[in-house]
Protein backbone atom coordinates (compact mmCIF):
# COMPACT_ATOMS: atom_id res chain seq x y z
CA UNK A 1 0.00 0.00 0.00
CA UNK A 2 1.52 3.13 -0.36
CA UNK A 3 1.13 6.40 1.83
CA UNK A 4 -1.94 7.58 0.13
CA UNK A 5 -4.40 4.79 0.89
CA UNK A 6 -2.50 4.15 3.86
CA UNK A 7 -3.87 7.63 4.97
CA UNK A 8 -7.64 6.66 2.99
CA UNK A 9 -7.45 3.58 5.40
CA UNK A 10 -6.87 4.90 8.44
CA UNK A 11 -9.50 7.76 7.83
CA UNK A 12 -11.66 4.99 7.19
CA UNK A 13 -11.16 3.52 10.30
CA UNK A 14 -11.30 6.82 12.21
CA UNK A 15 -14.75 7.28 11.06
CA UNK A 16 -16.01 3.62 11.67
CA UNK A 17 -14.85 4.41 15.62
CA UNK A 18 -16.31 8.16 15.32
CA UNK A 19 -19.54 6.25 15.00
CA UNK A 20 -19.13 3.64 17.78
CA UNK A 21 -18.57 7.25 19.72
CA UNK A 22 -20.87 9.04 18.85
CA UNK A 23 -22.99 6.27 20.04
CA UNK A 24 -21.32 6.09 23.66
CA UNK A 25 -21.60 10.07 23.59
CA UNK A 26 -25.51 9.55 23.00
CA UNK A 27 -25.38 7.36 25.72
CA UNK A 28 -24.08 9.03 27.87
CA UNK A 29 -25.90 12.18 27.25
CA UNK A 30 -29.36 9.97 27.58
CA UNK A 31 -28.76 8.95 31.54
CA UNK A 32 -26.84 12.16 32.53
CA UNK A 33 -28.74 14.89 30.75
CA UNK A 34 -31.80 12.89 28.88
CA UNK A 35 -33.59 11.66 32.06
CA UNK A 36 -33.24 8.05 30.87
CA UNK A 37 -34.81 5.96 33.54
CA UNK A 38 -32.39 4.19 36.00
CA UNK A 39 -34.00 0.93 35.80
CA UNK A 40 -32.24 1.13 32.61
CA UNK A 41 -28.99 1.20 34.01
CA UNK A 42 -27.66 -2.61 33.83
CA UNK A 43 -28.47 -3.30 29.67
CA UNK A 44 -26.97 0.38 29.16
CA UNK A 45 -23.91 -0.09 30.74
CA UNK A 46 -23.49 -4.05 28.75
CA UNK A 47 -24.13 -2.33 25.36
CA UNK A 48 -22.00 0.66 26.39
CA UNK A 49 -19.29 -1.74 27.04
CA UNK A 50 -19.93 -3.54 23.82
CA UNK A 51 -19.57 -0.79 21.78
CA UNK A 52 -16.68 0.10 23.55
CA UNK A 53 -15.05 -3.19 22.65
CA UNK A 54 -15.95 -2.86 19.04
CA UNK A 55 -14.17 0.37 18.66
CA UNK A 56 -11.15 -0.89 20.31
CA UNK A 57 -11.01 -3.94 18.22
CA UNK A 58 -10.81 -1.78 15.09
CA UNK A 59 -8.04 0.29 16.63
CA UNK A 60 -5.67 -3.22 17.59
CA UNK A 61 -6.84 -4.66 14.54
CA UNK A 62 -3.26 -5.67 12.82
CA UNK A 63 -4.43 -4.25 9.38
CA UNK A 64 -5.04 -0.40 11.20
CA UNK A 65 -1.62 -0.95 13.54
CA UNK A 66 0.41 -1.23 10.31
CA UNK A 67 -0.87 1.47 8.46
CA UNK A 68 -0.15 3.65 11.12
CA UNK A 69 3.06 2.43 11.53
CA UNK A 70 3.62 2.48 7.92
CA UNK A 71 2.27 6.26 7.59
CA UNK A 72 4.02 7.18 10.52
CA UNK A 73 7.58 5.91 9.21
CA UNK A 74 6.88 8.15 6.02
CA UNK A 75 5.47 11.21 8.20
CA UNK A 76 7.92 13.93 6.19
CA UNK A 77 6.67 12.75 2.96
CA UNK A 78 2.54 13.72 4.07
CA UNK A 79 1.69 17.09 3.01
CA UNK A 80 -1.35 17.60 4.88
CA UNK A 81 -0.31 19.11 8.08
CA UNK A 82 -4.10 17.64 9.59
CA UNK A 83 -2.86 14.32 7.77
CA UNK A 84 0.25 14.36 9.56
CA UNK A 85 -1.30 15.12 13.36
CA UNK A 86 -3.89 12.02 12.49
CA UNK A 87 -1.07 9.86 12.47
CA UNK A 88 0.83 11.25 14.65
CA UNK A 89 -2.27 11.17 17.49
CA UNK A 90 -3.00 7.14 16.13
CA UNK A 91 0.79 6.49 16.33
CA UNK A 92 0.87 7.69 19.98
CA UNK A 93 -2.11 6.19 21.35
CA UNK A 94 -1.28 2.41 19.38
CA UNK A 95 2.34 2.81 20.79
CA UNK A 96 1.48 3.99 24.68
CA UNK A 97 -1.34 1.09 24.70
CA UNK A 98 1.10 -1.59 23.55
CA UNK A 99 3.88 -1.26 26.12
CA UNK A 100 1.16 -2.51 28.71
CA UNK A 101 1.27 -5.86 29.14
CA UNK A 102 -2.70 -6.93 28.03
CA UNK A 103 -2.59 -8.76 31.64
CA UNK A 104 -1.46 -5.82 33.89
CA UNK A 105 -3.75 -3.61 32.00
CA UNK A 106 -6.97 -5.91 32.32
CA UNK A 107 -6.21 -6.47 36.25
CA UNK A 108 -5.73 -2.58 36.42
CA UNK A 109 -9.41 -1.85 34.70
CA UNK A 110 -10.95 -4.60 37.00
CA UNK A 111 -9.41 -3.25 40.25
CA UNK A 112 -10.46 0.82 39.42
CA UNK A 113 -13.95 -0.19 38.31
CA UNK A 114 -14.03 -2.21 42.06
CA UNK A 115 -11.86 0.66 44.26
CA UNK A 116 -14.29 3.64 42.58
CA UNK A 117 -17.14 1.58 44.37
CA UNK A 118 -15.09 1.50 47.94
CA UNK A 119 -13.93 4.80 47.40
CA UNK A 120 -17.40 5.70 47.72
CA UNK A 121 -17.92 3.88 50.99
CA UNK A 122 -15.14 4.88 52.29
CA UNK A 123 -15.70 8.89 51.74
CA UNK A 124 -19.00 8.44 52.96
CA UNK A 125 -18.01 6.89 56.40
CA UNK A 126 -15.23 9.03 56.36
CA UNK A 127 -12.44 5.80 56.86
CA UNK A 128 -9.19 7.18 55.25
CA UNK A 129 -7.55 3.42 56.68
CA UNK A 130 -10.23 1.54 54.57
CA UNK A 131 -8.80 2.70 51.84
CA UNK A 132 -5.32 2.67 52.34
CA UNK A 133 -4.64 -0.81 50.71
CA UNK A 134 -6.82 0.62 47.59
CA UNK A 135 -4.42 3.35 47.55
CA UNK A 136 -1.25 0.94 47.65
CA UNK A 137 -2.20 -1.31 44.83
CA UNK A 138 -3.79 1.39 42.25
CA UNK A 139 -0.17 3.23 42.78
CA UNK A 140 1.66 0.50 42.70
CA UNK A 141 0.29 0.13 38.74
CA UNK A 142 0.95 3.73 37.88
CA UNK A 143 4.50 3.14 38.86
CA UNK A 144 4.79 0.00 37.04
CA UNK A 145 3.25 1.79 33.95
CA UNK A 146 5.57 5.22 33.99
CA UNK A 147 8.26 1.85 33.97
CA UNK A 148 6.82 0.50 31.03
CA UNK A 149 5.50 4.11 29.36
CA UNK A 150 9.43 5.21 29.74
CA UNK A 151 10.49 8.59 30.33
CA UNK A 152 13.60 11.38 30.26
CA UNK A 153 13.72 12.89 33.71
CA UNK A 154 10.84 11.76 36.05
CA UNK A 155 8.61 8.98 36.08
CA UNK A 156 5.52 11.26 36.37
CA UNK A 157 6.77 12.89 33.43
CA UNK A 158 4.92 9.54 32.07
CA UNK A 159 1.68 9.48 33.53
CA UNK A 160 1.13 13.48 32.27
CA UNK A 161 1.93 13.03 28.75
CA UNK A 162 -1.44 11.72 28.86
CA UNK A 163 -3.31 14.29 29.58
CA UNK A 164 -0.90 17.43 28.45
CA UNK A 165 1.50 16.20 26.24
CA UNK A 166 4.88 17.66 26.60
CA UNK A 167 4.36 19.21 30.08
CA UNK A 168 7.38 17.87 32.57
CA UNK A 169 7.22 17.30 36.20
CA UNK A 170 10.54 19.96 35.53
CA UNK A 171 7.64 22.98 34.14
CA UNK A 172 5.29 22.38 36.77
CA UNK A 173 7.78 22.62 39.48
CA UNK A 174 8.52 26.35 38.20
CA UNK A 175 4.98 27.08 37.78
CA UNK A 176 3.52 25.50 41.11
CA UNK A 177 6.86 27.16 43.00
CA UNK A 178 6.12 30.23 41.36
CA UNK A 179 1.93 30.62 42.46
CA UNK A 180 3.30 28.86 45.89
CA UNK A 181 5.72 31.97 46.54
CA UNK A 182 3.37 34.53 44.91
CA UNK A 183 -0.59 33.18 46.08
CA UNK A 184 0.24 31.96 49.81
CA UNK A 185 0.77 35.31 50.70
CA UNK A 186 -1.45 37.50 48.42
CA UNK A 187 -4.18 35.38 49.90
CA UNK A 188 -3.44 35.92 53.28
CA UNK A 189 -3.36 39.81 52.67
CA UNK A 190 -6.25 39.37 51.00
CA UNK A 191 -8.50 37.44 53.35
CA UNK A 192 -6.87 39.98 56.45
CA UNK A 193 -8.09 42.85 53.93
CA UNK A 194 -11.86 41.09 53.72
CA UNK A 195 -11.64 40.65 57.27
CA UNK A 196 -11.52 45.03 57.87
CA UNK A 197 -14.07 45.35 55.10
CA UNK A 198 -16.34 42.93 56.66
CA UNK A 199 -18.52 43.29 53.20
CA UNK A 200 -21.99 41.97 53.48
CA UNK A 201 -22.24 39.61 50.56
CA UNK A 202 -25.49 37.92 51.81
CA UNK A 203 -27.76 38.90 48.33
CA UNK A 204 -25.29 36.66 46.56
CA UNK A 205 -28.38 33.99 47.91
CA UNK A 206 -30.81 36.11 47.25
CA UNK A 207 -33.75 33.41 45.55
CA UNK A 208 -34.25 33.96 41.89
CA UNK A 209 -37.04 31.38 40.28
CA UNK A 210 -35.33 28.67 38.28
CA UNK A 211 -37.54 30.23 35.03
CA UNK A 212 -36.21 33.67 35.31
CA UNK A 213 -32.22 32.43 36.06
CA UNK A 214 -32.81 30.02 32.81
CA UNK A 215 -34.15 33.29 30.82
CA UNK A 216 -30.70 34.94 32.27
CA UNK A 217 -28.79 31.95 30.80
CA UNK A 218 -30.13 32.54 27.30
CA UNK A 219 -28.95 36.03 27.39
CA UNK A 220 -25.53 35.09 28.85
CA UNK A 221 -24.88 32.36 25.89
CA UNK A 222 -26.39 34.71 23.29
CA UNK A 223 -23.91 37.20 24.56
CA UNK A 224 -21.20 35.01 24.54
CA UNK A 225 -22.04 33.46 20.97
CA UNK A 226 -22.56 29.94 22.18
CA UNK A 227 -24.43 28.64 19.03
CA UNK A 228 -28.03 26.79 20.05
CA UNK A 229 -28.43 25.64 16.85
CA UNK A 230 -25.40 23.48 17.26
CA UNK A 231 -25.74 22.45 20.57
CA UNK A 232 -28.41 22.38 23.20
CA UNK A 233 -28.76 23.27 27.07
CA UNK A 234 -29.97 20.87 29.53
CA UNK A 235 -29.85 20.77 33.46
CA UNK A 236 -27.88 17.58 34.78
CA UNK A 237 -26.48 16.73 38.34
CA UNK A 238 -23.29 17.98 37.49
CA UNK A 239 -22.63 20.81 34.76
CA UNK A 240 -20.88 19.28 31.88
CA UNK A 241 -19.54 19.69 27.83
CA UNK A 242 -20.84 16.74 25.51
CA UNK A 243 -19.26 17.19 21.58
CA UNK A 244 -21.45 14.74 20.50
CA UNK A 245 -20.04 15.36 16.86
CA UNK A 246 -19.27 18.14 14.76
CA UNK A 247 -21.68 20.98 14.48
CA UNK A 248 -23.99 19.07 17.82
CA UNK A 249 -22.04 20.18 20.99
CA UNK A 250 -24.13 20.22 24.10
CA UNK A 251 -24.03 21.83 27.22
CA UNK A 252 -25.55 21.33 30.80
CA UNK A 253 -26.34 23.33 34.12
CA UNK A 254 -28.35 23.05 37.02
CA UNK A 255 -30.36 25.27 39.27
CA UNK A 256 -29.60 26.29 42.70
CA UNK A 257 -32.71 28.79 43.75
CA UNK A 258 -31.24 30.69 46.55
CA UNK A 259 -27.55 30.98 44.39
CA UNK A 260 -28.22 32.30 41.20
CA UNK A 261 -24.25 32.08 40.62
CA UNK A 262 -24.32 28.62 40.32
CA UNK A 263 -26.10 28.31 36.93
CA UNK A 264 -24.83 31.13 35.19
CA UNK A 265 -21.35 30.63 35.97
CA UNK A 266 -21.38 27.04 34.95
CA UNK A 267 -23.12 28.35 31.74
CA UNK A 268 -20.36 30.96 31.06
CA UNK A 269 -17.62 27.63 31.42
CA UNK A 270 -19.41 25.16 30.05
CA UNK A 271 -20.13 27.63 26.80
CA UNK A 272 -16.33 28.14 26.80
CA UNK A 273 -16.08 24.85 26.12
CA UNK A 274 -19.18 24.61 23.79
CA UNK A 275 -17.46 27.09 22.09
CA UNK A 276 -14.17 26.16 21.54
CA UNK A 277 -16.14 22.31 20.11
CA UNK A 278 -18.43 24.54 17.92
CA UNK A 279 -15.42 26.79 16.19
CA UNK A 280 -13.04 23.67 15.45
CA UNK A 281 -12.67 23.30 11.60
CA UNK A 282 -15.30 20.32 10.04
CA UNK A 283 -12.67 18.07 8.22
CA UNK A 284 -10.82 17.44 11.97
CA UNK A 285 -13.77 15.20 12.94
CA UNK A 286 -12.81 12.44 10.08
CA UNK A 287 -9.31 12.29 10.94
CA UNK A 288 -10.14 11.82 15.04
CA UNK A 289 -8.42 15.52 15.47
CA UNK A 290 -12.04 16.95 17.16
CA UNK A 291 -12.14 17.89 20.83
CA UNK A 292 -9.29 19.64 22.05
CA UNK A 293 -5.57 19.93 21.58
CA UNK A 294 -5.49 18.77 25.45
CA UNK A 295 -7.01 18.92 28.78
CA UNK A 296 -5.67 21.92 29.96
CA UNK A 297 -6.30 23.83 26.72
CA UNK A 298 -9.62 22.52 26.46
CA UNK A 299 -9.78 24.39 30.28
CA UNK A 300 -8.23 27.27 29.70
CA UNK A 301 -11.48 28.41 26.96
CA UNK A 302 -14.18 27.27 29.69
CA UNK A 303 -12.07 28.98 32.46
CA UNK A 304 -11.48 32.24 30.62
CA UNK A 305 -15.08 32.92 29.18
CA UNK A 306 -15.98 31.86 33.16
CA UNK A 307 -13.42 33.99 35.47
CA UNK A 308 -11.29 36.37 33.01
CA UNK A 309 -14.31 37.42 31.11
CA UNK A 310 -17.26 37.06 32.90
CA UNK A 311 -16.47 38.11 36.33
CA UNK A 312 -14.54 40.96 35.49
CA UNK A 313 -15.40 44.86 36.19
CA UNK A 314 -16.41 45.65 32.65
CA UNK A 315 -18.41 42.83 31.64
CA UNK A 316 -20.42 43.84 34.86
CA UNK A 317 -20.81 47.48 33.66
CA UNK A 318 -22.60 45.96 30.66
CA UNK A 319 -24.34 42.95 32.61
CA UNK A 320 -25.77 44.73 35.47
CA UNK A 321 -28.56 46.26 34.54
CA UNK A 322 -29.30 43.18 32.21
CA UNK A 323 -29.19 41.06 35.70
CA UNK A 324 -31.72 43.28 37.16
CA UNK A 325 -34.17 43.33 33.82
CA UNK A 326 -33.97 39.79 34.37
CA UNK A 327 -34.48 39.19 37.58
CA UNK A 328 -36.91 42.18 38.24
CA UNK A 329 -34.49 44.34 39.90
CA UNK A 330 -33.43 41.50 42.65
CA UNK A 331 -30.16 43.02 43.06
CA UNK A 332 -31.27 46.95 42.45
CA UNK A 333 -30.04 48.13 45.92
CA UNK A 334 -26.98 46.50 45.33
CA UNK A 335 -24.15 48.92 44.30
CA UNK A 336 -22.01 47.71 41.46
CA UNK A 337 -18.82 47.67 43.42
CA UNK A 338 -20.80 45.37 46.17
CA UNK A 339 -22.03 43.29 43.57
CA UNK A 340 -18.42 42.60 41.92
CA UNK A 341 -16.59 41.98 45.35
CA UNK A 342 -19.66 39.36 45.90
CA UNK A 343 -19.19 37.38 42.72
CA UNK A 344 -15.46 37.36 43.34
CA UNK A 345 -15.09 36.96 47.27
CA UNK A 346 -12.15 34.90 48.46
CA UNK A 347 -13.07 31.80 50.82
CA UNK A 348 -10.66 29.30 51.93
CA UNK A 349 -12.49 26.05 52.19
CA UNK A 350 -11.62 22.72 51.87
CA UNK A 351 -13.37 21.51 48.82
CA UNK A 352 -11.29 22.03 45.45
CA UNK A 353 -15.00 22.06 43.35
CA UNK A 354 -16.21 24.85 45.10
CA UNK A 355 -12.66 26.71 45.70
CA UNK A 356 -12.78 30.26 44.47
CA UNK A 357 -10.73 31.83 41.88
CA UNK A 358 -7.71 32.51 43.85
CA UNK A 359 -7.77 29.54 45.83
CA UNK A 360 -8.57 26.96 43.35
CA UNK A 361 -4.77 26.69 42.07
CA UNK A 362 -3.46 26.10 45.85
CA UNK A 363 -6.02 22.70 45.76
CA UNK A 364 -4.65 21.76 42.81
CA UNK A 365 -0.98 22.32 43.78
CA UNK A 366 -1.55 20.19 46.91
CA UNK A 367 -2.54 17.05 44.77
CA UNK A 368 0.38 18.01 42.86
CA UNK A 369 3.16 17.51 45.01
CA UNK A 370 1.77 14.69 46.39
CA UNK A 371 1.31 12.39 42.82
CA UNK A 372 4.83 13.68 42.46
CA UNK A 373 5.94 12.08 45.78
CA UNK A 374 4.31 9.33 45.02
CA UNK A 375 6.02 8.37 41.98
CA UNK A 376 9.23 9.39 43.44
CA UNK A 377 8.48 6.76 45.90
CA UNK A 378 8.85 9.50 48.72
CA UNK A 379 5.44 9.17 50.18
CA UNK A 380 3.78 6.11 51.58
CA UNK A 381 -0.06 5.89 51.19
CA UNK A 382 -0.56 5.29 54.55
CA UNK A 383 0.77 8.91 55.02
CA UNK A 384 -1.52 10.33 52.83
CA UNK A 385 -4.02 11.88 55.06
CA UNK A 386 -1.35 13.50 57.57
CA UNK A 387 0.49 15.34 54.48
CA UNK A 388 -2.94 16.29 53.04
CA UNK A 389 -3.71 18.37 56.20
CA UNK A 390 -0.38 19.71 56.69
CA UNK A 391 -0.26 21.03 53.07
CA UNK A 392 -3.91 22.56 53.47
CA UNK A 393 -3.03 23.98 56.58
CA UNK A 394 0.34 25.90 55.27
CA UNK A 395 -1.00 27.33 51.74
CA UNK A 396 -4.71 27.33 52.34
CA UNK A 397 -4.66 27.96 56.51
CA UNK A 398 -7.32 25.44 57.56
CA UNK A 399 -7.14 22.13 58.31
CA UNK A 400 -9.91 19.48 57.60
CA UNK A 401 -12.10 18.18 60.17
CA UNK A 402 -12.26 14.51 58.50
CA UNK A 403 -11.25 12.87 55.48
CA UNK A 404 -14.27 13.40 53.47
CA UNK A 405 -13.04 16.89 53.15
CA UNK A 406 -9.65 16.04 53.29
CA UNK A 407 -8.22 13.55 50.93
CA UNK A 408 -10.94 11.40 50.38
CA UNK A 409 -12.99 14.18 48.21
CA UNK A 410 -11.74 13.34 44.79
CA UNK A 411 -12.75 10.19 42.97
CA UNK A 412 -9.58 11.08 40.75
CA UNK A 413 -7.09 8.81 42.64
CA UNK A 414 -10.02 6.09 43.20
CA UNK A 415 -10.34 5.98 39.12
CA UNK A 416 -6.65 5.35 38.60
CA UNK A 417 -6.21 8.93 37.51
CA UNK A 418 -2.81 10.64 38.18
CA UNK A 419 -1.24 13.08 36.24
CA UNK A 420 -4.85 14.56 35.19
CA UNK A 421 -4.59 17.21 38.43
CA UNK A 422 -1.79 19.52 37.05
CA UNK A 423 -4.31 20.23 33.77
CA UNK A 424 -7.22 22.26 36.17
CA UNK A 425 -4.66 24.80 37.00
CA UNK A 426 -2.60 24.83 34.37
CA UNK A 427 -6.04 25.81 31.91
CA UNK A 428 -6.27 29.16 34.04
CA UNK A 429 -2.52 29.93 33.61
CA UNK A 430 -2.48 28.94 29.71
CA UNK A 431 -6.20 31.66 29.55
CA UNK A 432 -4.11 34.51 30.97
CA UNK A 433 -1.31 33.85 28.66
CA UNK A 434 -4.25 33.95 25.58
CA UNK A 435 -6.15 37.06 27.16
CA UNK A 436 -2.44 38.68 27.71
CA UNK A 437 -2.12 38.67 23.51
CA UNK A 438 -5.41 38.93 22.56
CA UNK A 439 -5.22 42.58 24.46
CA UNK A 440 -2.35 43.51 22.60
CA UNK A 441 -4.26 42.56 19.48
CA UNK A 442 -7.22 45.16 20.28
CA UNK A 443 -9.12 46.51 23.10
CA UNK A 444 -10.67 43.59 24.68
CA UNK A 445 -12.08 45.64 27.83
CA UNK A 446 -13.79 47.98 25.66
CA UNK A 447 -15.72 44.67 24.24
CA UNK A 448 -16.52 43.70 27.00
CA UNK A 449 -18.18 46.97 27.99
CA UNK A 450 -19.97 46.42 25.24
CA UNK A 451 -20.97 42.89 26.15
CA UNK A 452 -19.75 42.32 22.73
CA UNK A 453 -17.57 38.64 22.04
CA UNK A 454 -17.53 38.83 18.64
CA UNK A 455 -13.97 39.94 18.50
CA UNK A 456 -13.28 37.86 21.26
CA UNK A 457 -14.36 34.58 19.93
CA UNK A 458 -12.88 35.29 16.14
CA UNK A 459 -9.64 35.98 17.60
CA UNK A 460 -9.96 32.39 19.78
CA UNK A 461 -11.04 30.93 17.06
CA UNK A 462 -8.01 31.86 14.70
CA UNK A 463 -5.14 31.46 17.07
CA UNK A 464 -6.71 28.49 18.58
CA UNK A 465 -10.07 27.02 18.00
CA UNK A 466 -9.98 25.94 14.73
CA UNK A 467 -6.90 23.70 15.06
CA UNK A 468 -8.63 21.07 17.69
CA UNK A 469 -5.60 18.33 18.40
CA UNK A 470 -4.00 19.49 14.91
CA UNK A 471 -0.89 20.87 17.38
CA UNK A 472 0.68 19.77 20.62
CA UNK A 473 -0.70 21.71 23.35
CA UNK A 474 2.79 23.50 23.82
CA UNK A 475 3.00 24.42 19.97
CA UNK A 476 -0.48 25.30 20.05
CA UNK A 477 0.94 28.58 22.74
CA UNK A 478 3.90 28.77 21.18
CA UNK A 479 2.11 29.82 17.55
CA UNK A 480 -0.90 31.52 19.09
CA UNK A 481 1.17 34.07 21.30
CA UNK A 482 4.61 34.22 20.03
CA UNK A 483 5.94 32.75 23.26
CA UNK A 484 6.56 29.31 25.54
CA UNK A 485 4.09 28.64 28.04
CA UNK A 486 4.41 31.57 30.65
CA UNK A 487 3.32 31.10 34.36
CA UNK A 488 4.21 34.74 35.01
CA UNK A 489 0.72 35.86 32.53
CA UNK A 490 -1.22 34.35 35.26
CA UNK A 491 0.43 35.33 38.20
CA UNK A 492 0.39 38.71 37.21
CA UNK A 493 -3.26 38.20 36.12
CA UNK A 494 -4.16 37.26 39.68
CA UNK A 495 -2.37 40.03 41.22
CA UNK A 496 -3.67 42.91 39.45
CA UNK A 497 -7.00 41.62 39.83
CA UNK A 498 -7.13 41.14 43.81
CA UNK A 499 -5.61 44.33 44.33
CA UNK A 500 -7.76 45.96 42.55
CA UNK A 501 -10.99 44.26 44.62
ZN1 LIG B 1 -14.23 22.45 32.55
Amino acid sequence: MTVVEHLEYIKEQTIRMNAYRFAQNIISWDSAAGGAPKSGIDKKSQYAGILAGESFKIMTEEKFMNSVKEAFNSLDAIDSIEDRAMVREWNRTIERMSKIPEKEYTEFVELVSKTEVIWEEAKQKSDFNMFVPYYESIFSYLKKFAEYYGYKEHPYDALIEDFEPGMTVKELDKFFGELRAEIVPLLKDIKAKQLIDNENIDFINREVSKEKQKNLGEFLLNTIRYDKEKGMVAESEHPFTNGVSFNDVRITTNYDLNNFTASFYSLAHEGGHGIYEQNQSEELEDKGLRDGASAGIHESQSRMYENMFCRSNEFWSFMYPKLNEYTNDAFLDIPLNTFLKGINHVDTSFIRVEADELTYPLHIMIRYEIEKAIMEGALDSKDLSKVWNEKMKEYLGIEPKNDAEGVLQDVHWAAGLFGYFPSYALGNAFAAQFVYYMKKDFDVSADLEKGDFSRINQWLKNKIHQFGKVYLPMELIEKATGEKFNPSYYIKYLKEKYSSI
